[in-house]
């Protein structure tokens, strides 16, 4: 197959778009990948699409070996199905509402878990049919409220979808773990670089929900991975190692002490050296200081009644802040506020700025504390009254936990879990998201199914995404250099980019030759054959485009030779009777 550059519906751009902040975005941009129609919806030229199709296909190739039916379900939806499970509602301003001629009320799918449980209810009716996978490869529509970096973050894009429906919480673990093995298998033959992380706490269920992250300086998400073994986790489902307890006896009585002025926890640490405060023989440090954070925790309404709230406090190490967003993935369904000066003034026993969990375990307030506030550590915290503090304040003997808590924040260099080495922190572009929804769907369109003993039974369902568009944008993201695009072989446009740099009228018949040979052998092939284009534009040209060989007709062509550059590596100079076979090794790898 032959594209002729000077045939080509193609227009590459010198200059970066006014709106793109990322590589990516200026490159698929300059490059004539895509063309922006409106905020986060663009158009796919023929390169872009050529991409896009190819990465549509390993993912359809990956999906159908694990037995995936393939099926397509309209964009424009119904409200009727989401409806039932609230999302019309809980989708907020990310979900397109409209209004046909009738005055009903339609959508733009977003996703698609209400049609798939709703088509297999009215297909399905015995366990015999039983366990199912299906899929499609489908344009989804969400108006986020900042569509971002091109393709990356579109309000149009192309998702795969897939949705697993088993009769057992065996055999959802199955195709759980199966879909996690064509994910990888994907990710693999794209050469992305990535990172599988646990997306929930071990609390809630394991492996019931994993992340697949791509490594971006320019990813929305931040994840730890250990420096051994392949721990990855989102910040919010990081689980700290609990340090081993200690004896309480023998450990030195618990002091008070006037600390005036020590606000803050530096001036705490400051005054703690001053005074000679040790900590197990050693100088007091921020970490042997506990803050206890007051919040107001709000549990779920039941049926139409308020929600109940509740004041608590959270314990932390002095030398850390409070990650709101770990203590509200470890508090859900809960929510929580921190408490306002309301609620200090109905409690007299809180010292704003010296509350000490002495006073919180007497006043019969919940304490939650991080995992390192374990039995028989000793803690500088505050004594409950202004301006003083106490110094050897042991957990288990002068108070209590309720329960522990992941909400400090996560750090570079703490220790990662199962002994394998510590954490590192790092952006991620989320590619992927394979979840263990349960009955959730089922439940909420009751798919009853008979089963063996011909007894009522709902199945159990997995929901699996993967963004194509996104993929694409993130495989521009990371194998770019200044110079433009590096696709790998398995979704470059074309293979191979010939181009002829030489006047000379024997060249571009030997161009013409070489291009029909590798079409011949199977090759996708892109031809420079522009008559009037310098060989200075057409290099820059090959290298903005990206594809992965470039075979040049110019001056070595003289002597017989051609020369090719691999995109992103070397350059070899190869006898023009060789070249062929040449591309074809590299081309097959
Ligand atoms: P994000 O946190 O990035 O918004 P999400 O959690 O909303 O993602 P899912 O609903 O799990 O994503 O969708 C599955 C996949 O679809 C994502 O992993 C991502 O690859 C892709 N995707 C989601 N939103 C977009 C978007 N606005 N543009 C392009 N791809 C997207
Ligand atoms: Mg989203």
């Amino acid at each position: 197959m032959i594209t002729r550059l000077s045939e080509l519906f193609l227009r590459t751009l010198r200059e970066d778009p006014a709106d793109a902040e990322v590589p990516s975005h200026k490159l698929l941009v300059r490059a004539g990948y895509v063309r922006r129609v409106a905020p986060g919806v663009y158009t796919w030229l023929p390169l872009g699409l050529r991409t896009l199709r190819k990465i549509e296909d390993v993912v359809r190739q990956e999906m159908d070996a694990i037995g995936g039916q393939e099926m397509l379900f309209p964009a424009l939806l119904p409200r009727e199905p989401y409806e039932k499970t609230n999302r019309w509602v809980e989708y907020g301003d990310n979900l397109f509402r409209l209004k046909d001629r009738k005055n009903a009320d339609m959508l733009l799918g977003p996703t698609h878990e209400e049609m798939f449980a709703s088509a297999v209810k009215d297909m399905y009716s015995s366990y015999k049919d039983f366990p199912v996978t299906l899929y499609q490869i489908q344009t989804k529509y969400r108006d986020e409220e900042r569509p971002r970096a091109g393709v990356l973050r579109g309000r149009e894009f192309t998702m795969k979808d897939s949705y697993s429906f088993d009769m057992t919480d065996e055999g959802l673990d199955e195709s759980y773990g199966r879909h996690r093995k064509a994910y990888q298998n994907i990710f693999n033959r794209l050469e992305i670089d990535y990172a599988i992380c646990k997306a929930t706490s071990g609390a809630m269920g394991g492996s019931a929900s994993e992340e697949f992250l791509a490594v971006s300086e320019v990813g929305e998400d931040t994840f730890v991975r250990s420096t051994e073994g392949d721990y990855a986790a989102n910040v919010e489902a990081v689980v700290t190692p609990a340090p081993a307890e200690k004896d309480i006896e023998g450990q030195p009585e618990a002091q008070e002490h006037d600390t005036p002025g020590a606000e803050t926890i530096e001036k705490l640490v400051e005054w703690a050296q001053g005074a000679g405060i040790t900590v197990d023989g050693r100088e007091a440090t921020a970490a042997d200081t506990l803050k206890c954070m007051m919040v107001k925790l709000f549990h779920p309404a039941v049926e139409s009644e308020e929600r109940e709230s509740e004041l608590a406090a959270v314990l932390i190490p002095g030398d850390r802040e409070l990650d709101e967003k770990r203590l509200e993935a470890a508090l859900e369904p809960v929510e929580f506020e921190l408490a306002g000066d309301k609620d200090f003034a109905d409690n007299d026993f809180l010292v704003k700025g010296y509350v000490g969990p002495r006073a919180l375990n007497a006043n019969g307030i919940k304490v939650l504390a991080d995992p390192r506030v374990v039995k028989g550590t000793a803690w500088i915290t505050g004594a409950d009254a202004s301006e003083r503090h106490v110094v050897g304040c042991v957990a288990g003997r002068d108070f209590t936990v309720d329960e522990f808590i992941e909400a400090a924040e996560v750090k570079e260099g703490d220790l990662a879990p199962e002994n394998h080495g510590t954490l590192t922190l790092e952006r991620g572009i989320e590619l992927g998201h394979i979840f263990q929804l349960g009955r959730k769907y089922t439940e909420a369109f009751d798919v009853q199914i008979l089963d063996e003993n011909g007894k009522r039974a709902v199945p159990t369902m997995g929901s699996y995404g993967i963004g194509i568009t996104r993929m694409l944008a993130v495989l521009a993201e990371q194998r770019h250099d200044d110079k433009g695009l590096n696709w790998p072989v398995a979704v470059a446009p074309y293979q191979v980019h010939v181009a002829v740099a030489n006047k000379d009228a024997a060249a571009m018949e030997a161009g013409d030759k070489l291009v029909e040979e590798l079409s011949a052998k199977g090759l996708e092939v892109l031809f420079d054959d522009r008559p009037k284009v310098s060989p200075g534009v057409k290099f820059k040209d090959a290298e903005l485009l990206g594809m992965p060989f470039v075979a040049i007709l110019g001056r070595a062509f003289k002597e017989g030779k051609i020369e090719l550059r691999i995109r992103g590596g070397e350059t070899l100079e190869v006898p023009a009777e060789d070249i062929v076979d040449k591309i074809l090794e590299l081309v097959r790898g």
